[in-house]
């Protein structure tokens, strides 16, 4: 399962359950899972919209469970966050992706790297200085990594989360604000963040082609982003038209399973030495 990239998904998961006895154990696993290198990174690439020239991967977290198999995001990412495990996660994940960045890089390819980080993460002021002592020690110029967060971290503490924020940008790093559309936020926040990448979240992606409510959306974000002079992506690209639709749109950047799947780190350069641009 790890090679091609399968993964189990279920709806509900009872092991998660925060009154299941279980959910102890898997607390306990999880926590070895950080520790003891069960983790998985793999990355899905993201290209230029007009010229299909490849700018950069996503990371995406899977556990390699010794029992269950390859495990999807989903089924442990809420536990993570509700136990505080998600700042050691998020910790790997982030020294994984610089490293494996720093790999592509010297084999040739200038592509950037983008984390999705939690909004509990952004809470924490250290996440910041963690941050430029691992592009340092990589070696990966911090303008190549992309922060991912979602609306809902202007929600708890916005004051502090804001703060996180300048530090990242202060540094260089480029933040994106994920699954745009899908959030609470108002418009007036969104402009005093210092993000400077949008990325439409897929469900309107999905459906563009054929529900007029859904182009709608997309067109008005990619001229929302465009005054606020941030570069728009869409996700859940899944066939050439939907591609061609967006590039129309003037959408900056596209990611979907219709470029390329998300894959393990093993696989990603020879992916990039194979890819053609348009
Ligand atoms: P996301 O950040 O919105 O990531 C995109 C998800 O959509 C990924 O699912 C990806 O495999 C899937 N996807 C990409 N292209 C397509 C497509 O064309 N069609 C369809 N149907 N799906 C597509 P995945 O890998 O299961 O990740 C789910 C979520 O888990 C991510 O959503 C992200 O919110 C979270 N996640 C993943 N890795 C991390 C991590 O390291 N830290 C944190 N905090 N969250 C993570
Ligand atoms: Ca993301
Ligand atoms: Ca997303
Ligand atoms: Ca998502």
């Amino acid at each position: 399962a790890a090679k091609t990239g399968h993964l189990r998904q279920v709806a509900y998961d009872p092991r998660l359950d925060q009154h299941n006895p279980h959910r102890l154990g898997l607390l306990g696993q999880l926590r070895r899972a950080i520790t003891g290198g069960e983790l998985v990174v793999f990355y899905q690439p993201k290209a230029d919209a007009s010229s299909g020239a490849i700018l950069g991967a996503e990371a995406l977290v899977r556990w390699q469970h010794p029992e269950h198999g390859l495990l999807a995001p989903n089924e442990f990412i809420p536990l993570a966050e509700t136990t505080g495990l998600i700042r050691q996660l998020t910790s790997y994940v982030l020294a994984t992706a610089l490293r494996d960045c720093r790999a592509w890089r010297d084999a040739g390819h200038d592509v950037s790297v983008a984390v999705n980080v939690s909004a509990r993460c952004l809470l924490d002021l250290e996440l910041p200085v963690e941050i430029q002592r691992l592009t340092e020690e990589h070696e990966v110029p911090t303008d190549r990594l992309i922060v991912e967060i979602t609306e809902s971290v202007i929600m708890s503490d916005p004051n502090r989360a804001l703060e996180v924020l300048n530090r990242l940008h202060a540094l260089g790093v480029r933040l994106a604000i994920d699954d745009f559309g899908t959030g609470y936020s108002s418009l007036a926040y969104l402009k005093n963040l210092p993000v400077q990448e949008l990325k439409v979240d897929r469900s309107f992606v999905t459906h563009m082609r054929e529900r007029e409510s859904e182009l709608a959306i997309v067109r008005s974000t990619v001229d929302l982003g465009h005054n606020l002079g941030m570069h728009v992506v869409a996700e859940g690209v899944e066939d050439a038209a939907t591609w061609q639709e967006l590039s129309a749109l003037g959408c900056d950047e596209i990611q979907g399973y219709f470029l390329g799947r998300p894959m393990p780190a093993g696989d990603v350069i020879g992916w990039l030495g194979s890819h053609r641009a348009l």
